[in-house]
C-alpha cells in the first residue's frame, strides 16, 4: 500500500506558523517512519519548529524546504523511493510569531517543566494545577505573565492571598512562551538524535 502524500492543511500561511498543520494521524506501511520527528530550521539555520517526517517530506516535495540531514529511512511510495528526512531547512526565510504559542494548560505546564513554581517539585500534569499569581478575586487576568503551574498543597497554601503575603515565592518570573522556551522543549524532543544536535547546541 502506497501512502500519498499530501498536505493536511491547506497552503502555507505567510508566516512560517503556518507552515506546520497537524501531524497525520493515517497509519500506513510508512507509517512508524512518517511520524518521526523532524527538526525544522529556517532559512538562516536557525532551528524552529519539529514537525512529523511526513510534513517534512511533504515540505521538501513542494520546494519550500531541503533535506539537510536524513534518519536513515525510506519512504516507498508508488513510483519512488524517497529519503526519510531528520533535519530540513526552509529555502525561504520565514518571519516567525515568537509568541503565537495558545495560552493553555498543557502550554503553562510546558513552560514550567512540570515544576511547581513555589517549592520546585517536578509532577506529572495531572498532579498539577494552574495558579493565579495575583488572584482572580483580586483582579489577576488569566495570561502568561499571571499563570504558573502549582501543586495542590502550595494552591491550598496560597489561596487568596499574594505569594508575598502567604510567604511563598516564585522560583521565576513567568514569562510568555518564546522561542528560548521552544528551543528548549525542541532539545529535549531532539536529545536522542544525533543529527540534531549541531543545530541546537551551540
Ligand atoms: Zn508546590
Amino acid at each position: 500500500m502506497s501512502p500519498r502524500i499530501e498536505p493536511e492543511a491547506g497552503p502555507p500561511g505567510r508566516h512560517a506558523a503556518g507552515l506546520f498543520g497537524p501531524a497525520a494521524t493515517r497509519r500506513d506501511g510508512n507509517g512508524h517512519a512518517l511520524h518521526a520527528p523532524v527538526l525544522v530550521l529556517n532559512a538562516s539555520y536557525e532551528p524552529i519548529n519539529v514537525c512529523a517526517a511526513r510534513r517534512a517530506l511533504v515540505l521538501v516535495l513542494k520546494g519550500i524546504a531541503m533535506t539537510e540531514e536524513e534518519n536513515g529511512h525510506f519512504l516507498h511510495a508508488a513510483r519512488i523511493a524517497m529519503r526519510v528526512p531528520s533535519v530540513i531547512r526552509l529555502l525561504e526565510y520565514r518571519r516567525i510569531p515568537h509568541q503565537s504559542r495558545a495560552l493553555s494548560r498543557k502550554n503553562i505546564l510546558l513552560r514550567d517543566r512540570n515544576t511547581c513554581q513555589y517549592c520546585a517539585t517536578v509532577l506529572s500534569s495531572g498532579e498539577l494545577t494552574l495558579d493565579h499569581v495575583i488572584p482572580r478575586s483580586r483582579g489577576g487576568s488569566s495570561t502568561w505573565e499571571n499563570l504558573v503551574a502549582c501543586c495542590h498543597s502550595c494552591n491550598r497554601r496560597k489561596g487568596n492571598q499574594f505569594p508575598g503575603e502567604a510567604g511563598m515565592k516564585l522560583m521565576r518570573e513567568p514569562r510568555a512562551f518564546n522561542l528560548h522556551t521552544s528551543r528548549h522543549i525542541m532539545r529535549l524532543m531532539g536529545r536522542s538524535d544525533d543529527k540534531w544536535r549541531k543545530y541546537l547546541f551551540y
